[in-house]
């Protein structure tokens, strides 16, 4: 076995990131992809430093720290412009995974069909990023660079992710379809927030998962939706053409087809249930 770490303080894991370590948040997705063999990678576990817990609110928005799990962000009391991301939450696993994975952690893992980041890119969130040399911030869409891939520099932890204030009437939603109902890893997800002016959308941020290496928004679908009328015909705005910038695969869970048909029903479902 390599060397474990637990520090308390963000200063000893940063410094000790001087040299190569394996971070540890939740283990949900760190410990299924070493069954069968040896851990010889040296951990260090960040799940004692109190200034990445818990969640906070001021001016701007809301700041998540990076050891938030989500059981934590569905307990948590936060408007309705956060029901999609803790809809999202709830299909994270079952309730024990949820109890120890990190919303960070979702975001650091990078997987194509990570719940959190369709619905944490419909929010417009931002992530913190600390390293010996200082602070960055970065629109998660640019943090997720592909397949399991991330701009996290070597010595650099995921501290907090931001989610800028919306309006008032700001509301979201986030719909999956797995092939059971529980503990399934998503064939396509969806994820909408909506800000509403006399009963009209104000603007639309729309955004897909696990039909392209990254999820991926929908800027001509929520061009289309802008000043669209908050009625059971918003769903019918969807078109096969918003979809362009997906690249769904074939593989084990579906086609790309049938991803595609899937992306356009869950958003439809989606659009309705939010008007
Ligand atoms: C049975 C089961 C079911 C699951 N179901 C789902 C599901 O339905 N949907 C879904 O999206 N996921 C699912 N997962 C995956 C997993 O639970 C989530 O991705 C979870 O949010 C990961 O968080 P974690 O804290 O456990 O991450 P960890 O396993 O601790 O870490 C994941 C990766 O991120 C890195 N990392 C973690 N935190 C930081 C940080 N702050 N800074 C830098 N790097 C960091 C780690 O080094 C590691 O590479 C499932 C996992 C299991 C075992």
């Amino acid at each position: 076995m390599g060397d474990y770490l637990r520090p308390a303080s963000l200063d000893e894991a940063l410094q000790a990131l001087a040299r190569p370590w394996t971070v540890l948040a939740g283990g949900t997705d760190f410990y299924p992809a070493r069954v069968g063999r040896l851990i010889d990678d040296n951990v260090l576990d960040i799940t004692a430093i109190a200034a990445l817990r818990g969640i906070a609110a001021d001016a701007a928005g809301w700041h998540l720290g990076a050891t938030t799990t989500w059981s934590e962000l569905i307990e948590a009391d936060l408007p309705p412009l956060f029901d999609g991301l803790k809809q999202a939450a709830r299909e994270v696993g079952g309730r024990q995974i949820q109890n120890a994975g990190t919303v960070a952690g979702n975001l650091c893992n990078a997987s194509p069909a990570a719940d959190g980041v369709p619905a944490l890119l419909a929010l417009d969130a931002e992530v913190e990023l600390a390293g010996r040399a200082g602070r960055r911030r970065l629109p998660l869409s640019a943090f997720i660079t592909g397949n399991r891939r991330t701009a996290l520099a070597p010595g650099e932890l995921l501290v907090a992710v931001h989610v800028p204030k919306a309006s008032a009437s700001a509301r979201s939603a986030f719909l999956k379809l797995g092939a059971r109902r529980y503990l399934v890893i998503s064939i396509a997800m969806a994820a909408a927030t909506l800000e509403v002016e006399d009963h009209r959308v104000a603007a639309a941020r729309v955004a897909v998962g696990a039909c392209s290496a990254v999820a991926q928004r929908l800027p001509a679908l929520e061009a289309a939706l802008a000043g669209a009328p908050l009625d059971a015909a918003l769903g019918d705005r969807v078109d096969a053409a918003h979809l362009a910038p997906l690249s769904p695969i074939d593989d084990v869970r579906g086609s790309a087809a049938y991803r595609r048909d899937t992306a356009i029903t869950l958003l439809r479902r989606l659009l309705r249930s939010l008007a």
